[in-house]
């Protein structure tokens, strides 16, 4: 057994193990610790074996849906919040604008706009700290400063344009904060290299300063979370 692999396109780690007596692939779900298990016959080679991991990214996006319930954003519900977890809680006579303090988000007004103004506070936090980390990420390291913007786009955490545009997804917030600078570190390294060569590998690692790897691993094992909170 090796080290679990990160694949593009499946939302967890796979960890492949060879069965000497398997007679086809197979692909399982191991919920405690985040990891698709990918059983291997003897016969079948381990490029084939992930080349067929990645065709099945719609059935384990399929059976996460089922396993994992929705996490709308509810008075009572605790959602991950910058590497905590925090309370959501509703109070009639406090301001309408969300207000955090001691792990409890305080919102008022009317109970049917709730999810809503939780929803808009989250992203323009998580815009907040991003153009803030990455204006600091930049200026540290002589690159010049990238127009920063928050979304909801798709599978991806962030993006970088050609005109040096950097774009995160606001899900980010709900990330430990070693996690989100790894993603900042990724992005900003694409305002020097728009490739995945080794000089961008090289510059994100410096960039990053710790365990890339890892984070990458981090962020694949509770990006389907990060993904459910606030929908439903
Ligand atoms: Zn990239």
């Amino acid at each position: 057994m090796s080290e679990p692999l990160a694949l593009t396109g499946l939302p967890w780690p796979v960890e492949l193990r060879t069965h000497p007596r398997a007679r086809r692939l197979r692909l399982a779900l191991d919920e405690p610790r985040g990891l698709l298990r990918l059983t291997v016959p003897r016969r079948v080679s381990r490029s084939a074996a992930i080349d067929w991991a990645r065709r099945q990214a719609a059935w384990v996006e399929a059976q996460l849906a089922r396993i994992e319930p929705a996490e709308p954003f509810v008075a009572g519900a605790s959602i991950p919040f910058d590497g905590g977890e925090v309370l959501l809680r509703w109070d009639d006579a406090a301001p309408r604008t969300p207000c955090l303090a001691a792990a409890i988000l305080t919102c008022g007004g009317p109970y049917d706009r709730f999810g809503d103004r939780v929803a808009r506070w989250l992203r323009d936090e998580a815009r907040r700290r991003l153009v803030e980390e990455t204006f600091i990420l930049t200026a540290r390291n002589g690159i010049a400063h990238a127009p920063v913007s928050v979304g909801d786009a798709g599978t991806r955490w962030g993006s970088c344009s050609v005109s040096g545009a950097i774009r995160y997804n606001w899900r980010l917030i709900l990330a430990p904060p070693e996690v989100r600078a790894y993603v900042v570190a990724h992005e900003v390294a694409h305002r020097v290299h728009m490739n995945h060569g080794p000089g961008f590998h090289a510059l994100q690692a410096a960039l990053y300063g710790g365990d890339v790897g890892a984070a990458r691993l981090e962020l694949r094992r509770i990006g389907p979370r990060l993904k459910r909170v606030g929908r439903g």
